[in-house]
């Protein structure tokens, strides 16, 4: 576990929703007394921790949708709050609308340092489909902006698997990605989630979902064009230049210590895990009150951890360190997984090298069925 802290802001407004979200946010444009909400909930936290902070990561939502003063606002109550590293990574995902000229300098004067754009595809006809507000040529335009205003680390998220997409359609849209100046990429096929209007479509058998072959040579292309152009794959859907992977990120996997602000946010300390409570007018009534945001609270158990060790740290190439985990857990990992371990190896869904153990190209592809392996029952550990 690192000595540092990551620190989450939770945005839960967006202008309108996208048809395929399942995130927590509300149709709107975030009210001051939302600010003020989460300044409070930052001072509530000063001086409880002694731990640095060396990355923040304002996400949603659509965190852009907050005006300059608002950002501002937040920034400098992050800093009054937190030991906040001079070296401290800090991204800020942005909806392509909102990247004007002025928003992006405000946004670097503020020390905002990488951009998370939200791109999906290079073809209007799927971006109209999903429901987002901008268009290719817009969204190509904002991240040429970016880098004209300075950033110099942007990440853009793509998506495949999208209703009426072709492996060709997805092919154009790679290929476009890697001529656009960005420093990563996160790559996700669509997931129907529960409550959002392409799941209830698709229950109603009204969403046209790709075929097997179609899907798997989406997955392939994925595989190949990133690393083609210098990106390389370092997490199940991430890819990023050398030196320019997210390190917010990698703390979730690494079960690092991190602290989220705002509705249904999460945190973890250790094997203490607790989540605000999605309800954005619960949540700035209560902290408006001058009472906690209202939370759940969570200890995770050792065999409860330890899964969540091994399927978070398979999702990176790197895998599971040996050495790492005999010195968190105490003894050897086959002492839980041997006969797992054994198996996943010999269907070449694992393999490892120097005391790592990772994944191989076809676990990746199979990532759930493996990560599956790796859950303990109750009963397994004397708990019942
Ligand atoms: S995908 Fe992003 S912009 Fe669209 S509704 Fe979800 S959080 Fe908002």
């Amino acid at each position: 576990m690192t000595d540092t802290l990551g620190l989450y802001l939770h945005i839960p407004f967006c202008r309108s929703r996208c048809r395929y979200c399942g995130f927590y946010s509300n149709a709107a444009l975030p009210p001051d007394a939302y600010v003020e909400a989460m300044l409070r909930e930052m001072e509530g936290y000063r001086r409880s921790f002694s731990m640095e902070v060396d990355t923040v990561y304002l996400g949603g939502g659509t965190p852009s949708a907050l005006s300059a003063a608002q950002l501002a606002r937040l920034m400098d109550g992050v800093r009054r709050s937190f030991a906040v590293r001079d070296d401290a990574e800090i991204t800020m995902e942005m909806n392509p609308c909102d990247m004007t000229e002025g928003y992006l300098s405000c946004a670097r004067a503020l020390g905002i340092n990488r951009l998370s754009v939200g791109v999906q595809s290079k073809d209007d006809r799927l971006l109209r489909i999903i429901g987002r507000r901008h268009t290719a040529a817009e969204a190509e335009q904002a991240v040429k902006r970016a880098f004209l205003a300075g950033f110099r680390n942007i990440s853009i998220d793509l998506m495949y698997e999208l209703p009426g997409q072709s492996p060709a359609d997805f092919e154009r849209s790679l290929l476009w990605a890697m001529h656009l100046p960005v420093t990563h990429l996160s790559v996700y096929s669509l997931i129907l989630e529960e409550g959002t209007r392409f799941a209830q479509l698709a229950d109603e058998g009204k969403l046209p979902r790709p075929s097997e072959s179609g899907s798997w040579a989406m997955y392939q292309a994925m595989c190949r064009i990133p690393p083609h152009y210098g990106f390389r794959r370092y997490e199940i859907s991430s890819f990023a230049r050398p030196g320019f992977e997210s390190r917010h990120n990698r703390k979730y996997w690494r079960l690092d210590p991190y602290l989220g602000l705002g509705p249904s946010a999460c945190s973890r300390i250790g094997r203490e895990r607790w989540q605000v409570l999605p309800g954005t007018r619960r949540y700035m009534k209560e902290l408006l009150a001058g009472r906690g945001a209202p939370m759940e609270k969570d200890r995770l158990s050792e065999a409860e951890e330890m899964e969540e060790y091994c399927f978070l740290h398979l999702r990176m190439r790197e895998g599971i360190g040996r050495a790492d985990f005999e010195a968190r857990y105490g003894a050897p990992i086959e002492r839980w997984y041997g006969r797992e371990l054994a198996l996943l190896k010999k269907e070449k869904l694992l393999a490892e090298k120097d005391g790592q153990i990772f994944l191989t190209y076809r676990g990746a592809a199979l990532g759930n069925t493996v990560f599956e392996a790796f859950l303990r029952s109750d009963e397994e550990d004397g708990n019942i």
